[in-house]
């Protein structure tokens, strides 16, 4: 196993070492419960009265290029795969590209970015080899996110596959508490899945079983799906305010932190896990309108993973933007 060296000594943005990002960043966050961040300086601010969009992009042309890309589609914020999804060997990270890309961002008011880590990575295999290879690139994949301070990883918990869901989730566990460091600044997402097959974190409980047995409790949140949750059989159609509340008491909404905004292509409780674009499956434009305006939710950064090219994302951000209500 490789060991991970982070950035964190000495490495200079635009607004100063990552050192103090730190020390600016999350903890503030959480004493004042007020979304302050803003990008070179390490702070981040969403809930600006403005819909926080963003979609998923291909990363061959490095930040600057993600950055611009998600500014011409009317997007302040953008996901991104570390490395080839399969799992390969990541690019080098340019340091001067990062730095025009920090520049570009804090002019534009970008909210948080999300990196998404490889969907084939499986963190509670059965095969040891599998998990950890996991845990090699997650914990690579947390080296180079402390480039861009202050970030999402957003992760898969992983599929038992037939080891059975206590397990599984002690596994995917267990990868954490090696791989979270306290010197972190990035926050590690677990997404609420479609528990298709043998997935983990098709149930609420499931993801708070995890969250239980982190150590570093504080490096970590839960990203919101609109797909899986409804695909998984969370009624957000019908009952958006009964599946928040659910997920309050079971998870605690102060670790929902960023949602992923997907229509599904099968109906609910198909635990299938298609993503369709934006009005054309069977959540529909209205569980939209309401999933972007809830209160519960309308200040989080929304990221689609809609199958689209960019003119049709773009199409997609102006349509939630049309429907995100003033308040
Ligand atoms: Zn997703
Ligand atoms: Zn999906």
């Amino acid at each position: 196993m490789r060991s991970v060296s982070y950035p964190v000594e000495g490495y200079q943005t635009v607004g100063g070492p990552v050192r103090d990002v730190q020390n600016m960043g999350s903890c503030e966050l959480h004493k004042t419960g007020d979304d302050l961040h803003r990008y070179g300086n390490g702070f981040y601010e969403t809930g600006h009265g403005r819909l926080h969009i963003g979609c998923h992009l291909s990363s061959s042309g490095g930040y600057l290029q993600m950055g611009k890309t998600a500014l011409s589609i009317g997007a302040d914020t953008f996901q991104f795969f570390t490395r080839n999804p399969r799992g390969g060997k990541a690019k080098d990270i340019d340091p001067d590209d990062v730095a025009s890309f920090l520049r570009l961002a804090q002019e534009n008011d970008f909210v948080q970015i999300m990196a998404h880590a490889p969907y084939t990575l499986n963190p509670c295999a059965a095969d040891r080899r599998v998990r950890a290879f996991a845990l090699e690139v997650m914990s690579d994949d947390l080296a180079r996110t402390e480039y861009t301070p202050g970030n999402f990883y957003n992760f898969h918990p992983g599929s038992h596959v037939g080891q059975g869901v206590a397990a599984g989730i002690e596994l995917t566990a267990d990868l954490l508490n090696r791989i979270l460091r306290p010197e972190q600044t990035t926050t590690v997402l677990l997404e609420t899945m479609s528990g298709k097959g043998s997935e983990i974190g098709g149930r609420f409980e499931e993801l708070r079983q995890i969250i239980d047995r982190v150590e570093l409790k504080e490096k970590i949140g839960v990203c919101f799906d609109t797909c899986h949750v409804y695909d998984a059989g969370y009624d957000i159609v019908n009952d958006l305010d009964g599946v928040l509340k659910e997920f309050d008491e079971v998870i605690g909404l102060e670790r929902l932190r960023a949602v992923h905004i997907n229509d599904s292509k099968n109906p609910f409780h198909s635990r299938k896990d298609r993503h369709a674009r934006i009005g054309e499956g069977s959540l529909g434009i209205d569980t939209f309108a309401n999933v972007i305006n809830h209160p519960k939710l309308r200040r989080l950064p929304f990221y689609l993973e809609t199958p689209n090219e960019p003119e049709g994302h773009a199409q997609e951000i102006r349509l939630l933007k049309e429907l995100y209500r003033q308040r």
